[in-house]
């Protein structure tokens, strides 16, 4: 019998739910080159391991189980830049796996740190390894040779842009109309791809006119040549190839921005405003800018900060970071924010529920 038939068992999901999710949704606002303007910014370090990767660890976990492709004795082996691996070392744990996790030795020494804490296995990767796609390819082996090997595939699996469509998507919409703002665009640095196809599908269900916009390192344009050029220090997108989720023919002009113009902006974010994010997050920030700068000052531009400072203590996030010419930071002047947190009462189970997510939300 699948164990997912079993309700202690899917209470846990339930609860897992009640910590991963309902971010709050931030209302920055700042002054931009003597100009009033306002960004939306999903605050996603308040998930259960403090980024956003949470939602889909635990949303592809808690499918497989339904589908009966996992069970309780097997192994989680995932290939992960960082976030993931924390992500899945933890809810695997919360769930009574053991965890493999298979890195990039040049990831920082914070995410090695909190995998170990967990008790999941690292194997880390150098470039002379195949760098990203050596672990991945890694892990297919792990999975041929060994019994009791789940793999989650995060960069191919569509379930983690399901997450986004479920979860991360909804919650935008909801918080947003419910204060009587329709969203016109959404930014999102690419690690897998996930974030920005999965609320971008579930936004333009809901306004077919809105934008959709990838965004990427300028240093490391990717996406826009089809392959791995140069190298940046925006840990967690970017990372060597075009991943299977991403469709571009799906979404919208890419958005290129500097990595040190986002450090200045995520320092910014923190010396201003307290918001203490992550090196993505400044790329968020200054990537909606971007796109409000084209659409016009009054575009409700949403974006999310995936994670918050304290995996990049030993990084350039914590250094001061020389400012050239070209940068956009130096014109923004963030002045305050508000916030909107409208909550699903996860009054029901994932798999179970045939309620569209954002009609189930209440204020608080
Ligand atoms: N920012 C950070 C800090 C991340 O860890 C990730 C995930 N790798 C992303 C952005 C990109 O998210 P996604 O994988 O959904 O594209």
């Amino acid at each position: 019998m699948n164990i997912y038939a079993n309700n202690d068992f899917r209470l846990r999901f339930k609860d897992l739910w009640r910590l991963i999710g309902n971010s709050p949704l931030l209302v920055i606002n700042f002054i931009y080159k003597g100009q009033k303007r306002t960004i939306y910014a999903k605050s996603e370090h308040f998930n259960i391991t403090g980024s956003i990767k949470d939602r889909m660890a635990l949303y592809i976990i808690e499918k497989a189980y339904h589908e009966g492709r996992i069970k309780p004795e097997d192994t989680i082996v995932e290939a992960t830049s960082g976030n993931t691996g924390i992500s899945f070392s933890a809810i695997g744990r919360a769930l009574g796996h053991k965890v493999r996790i298979i890195m990039p030795d040049w990831m920082s020494k914070e995410r090695v740190d909190i995998i170990n804490s967990f008790g999941a296995e690292i194997i880390p990767i150098s470039k002379e390894q195949g760098g990203f796609l050596g672990s991945i390819k890694l892990s297919e082996e792990i999975a041929s040779r060994e019994a009791n090997i789940f793999l989650p595939q995060q960069f191919s699996n569509e379930a983690n842009a399901q997450a986004h469509e479920r979860t991360t998507g909804p919650e935008i919409w909801s918080q947003l109309t419910y204060h009587g703002i329709t969203p016109d665009a959404f930014v999102a640095g690419v690690g897998t791809g996930g974030t920005v196809m999965g609320v971008g599908r579930f936004l333009r269900q809901m306004n077919p006119e809105i934008k959709i916009h990838p965004l990427e390192p300028a240093e490391s344009p990717t996406m826009s040549t089809g392959h791995k050029v140069g190298s940046h220090r925006i840990q967690g997108i970017s990372d060597e190839f075009v991943p299977a989720l991403v469709k571009l023919e799906q979404l919208d002009r890419i958005i290129a921005v500097p990595d040190g113009d986002s450090i200045i902006m995520a320092q910014k974010l923190a010396r201003q405003l307290g918001l203490a994010v992550g090196i993505s997050s400044g790329a968020n920030f200054l990537g909606a800018l971007q796109v409000q700068n084209s659409m016009g000052p009054e575009a409700k531009v949403v974006t999310v900060f995936a994670d918050c400072n304290k995996k990049y203590l030993s990084t350039d996030l914590m250094r001061e970071e020389p400012v050239r010419s070209d940068y956009e930071s130096p014109e923004v002047e963030l002045i305050n924010f508000k916030v909107y947190k409208r909550v699903c009462d996860n009054c029901c189970d994932m798999f179970e529920c045939e309620i569209k997510p954002y009609t189930r939300t209440k204020q608080v």
